[in-house]
């Protein structure tokens, strides 16, 4: 066990590149670590007047035009290391539909230079096993979609040679204070290039489940994770070490227009406000020091997470948000759940 103080949620912003950026309306000082932001509307009301409210949040950063590999190494990098280290982590990419969280995690895989933080995580993870010769590792990837508080295993085809959604996931507690999805495909990988297929395998069954299921993208939480077990190969009662990598692609947080949704769209809705307020609600009471409940179960995502975010764990979020003006009340809802993030 390591030593168990708590580690603060870093949180940092991404700004989704624009012709159109709103720089009468979004500021961002050069100390990179701030955002003003001013809006007609009043606060959380929703009511227009015409005067300017205006806002400062304070996050770990502000990732403003900031390539691919720049965002890896700010974000991810540290985190992936300290897997190697026994940590577990957990990255989580939270915003609007359309902000960027799947090119942040994911990206745009065709190309290279636009490979998000799952293929760059993936490859410094290889990478440390061939450098750390005096440890023997195993890497396995398991990848999970969370749709409507049902699981589903991503790569539950690949294993069984069945269809999707065969099975029931249960979120189960492991003696130690782990959890584990009983019923999740585990999958070994040797290299980054398996790995990647895996990855890509997962993303295809994500697009056809959701046009079987007539569902939108944006509508599921995703969390790809990465296992990492290591043995000290000098040490003669060298035991396991295990560590988990969470790269987590959020769905949509917008809110939903009161006009037109109805039926499915409304119960997606709901399941996905329900769910991040519960991951908020997660994350303050783990920075409470005074409080001895934390509600994991109250959620798939936040049970499903329980053992990789706060106390020995590495936890950033990136809130994704657009530059435009058309955006801004969604952005400063956003930047809201942030900083109240960062509060940790
Ligand atoms: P989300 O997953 O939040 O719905 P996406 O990641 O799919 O949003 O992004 C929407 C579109 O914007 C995609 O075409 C994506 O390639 C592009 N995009 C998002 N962020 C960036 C960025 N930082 N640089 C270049 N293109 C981006
Ligand atoms: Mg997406």
């Amino acid at each position: 066990m390591m030593s168990s103080q708590v580690s603060p949620v870093k949180v940092f912003i991404r700004i989704r590149p624009t012709a159109r950026f709103a720089h009468e309306l979004i500021e961002c000082p050069p100390d990179q670590q701030t955002l003003k932001v001013r809006s007609r509307k009043d606060s959380d009301k929703g009511k227009r007047n015409n005067q300017l409210s205006s806002w400062v949040f304070q996050l770990n950063g502000i990732l403003d035009n900031v390539s691919q590999e720049d965002t890896y190494d700010r974000v991810a990098r540290s985190v992936v290391l300290g897997a190697f280290a026994g940590y577990n982590g957990t990255i989580m990419c939270f915003g609007q539909t359309g902000a960027g969280k799947t090119y942040t995690m994911t990206g745009a895989a065709e190309t290279y230079k636009h490979r998000g933080i799952i293929p760059r995580a993936l490859q410094e993870v290889f990478q440390e096993v061939e450098h750390r010769v005096d440890h023997t590792f195993s890497v396995h990837l398991s990848f999970l979609e969370i749709y409507n508080e049902t699981m589903v295993d991503l790569l539950s085809s690949i294993k069984k040679g069945k269809s999707l959604n065969s099975g029931v996931l249960t979120v189960i507690e492991e003696p130690g204070g782990g959890v584990s999805v009983k019923g999740l495909s585990l999958h070994l990988v040797h290299n980054e290039e398996e790995a990647l297929n895996l990855l890509f395998e997962g993303e295809m069954n994500r697009i056809i489940g959701q046009h079987a299921l007539n569902k939108h993208s944006s509508r599921s939480h995703c969390i790809f994770t990465i296992h990492i077990e290591s043995r000290s190969r000098t040490l003669s009662d060298a035991k396991y070490i295990t560590s988990k990598l969470n790269l987590v692609d959020l769905a949509g947080s917008e809110r939903l227009s009161k006009t037109g949704s109805e039926g499915q769209v409304q119960m997606e809705a709901m399941y996905i406000n329900k769910s991040l307020s519960f991951l908020e609600q997660v994350i303050l009471a783990l920075a409470d020091s005074r409080r001895e409940h934390v509600p994991f179960r109250q959620s798939k995502l936040t049970h499903a997470l329980k053992d990789s975010l706060g106390g020995n764990c590495n936890t950033v979020l990136v809130a994704n948000i657009y530059g435009e003006a058309a955006q801004i009340e969604e952005t400063l809802s956003t930047l809201r759940f942030a900083s109240r993030m960062k509060c940790v």
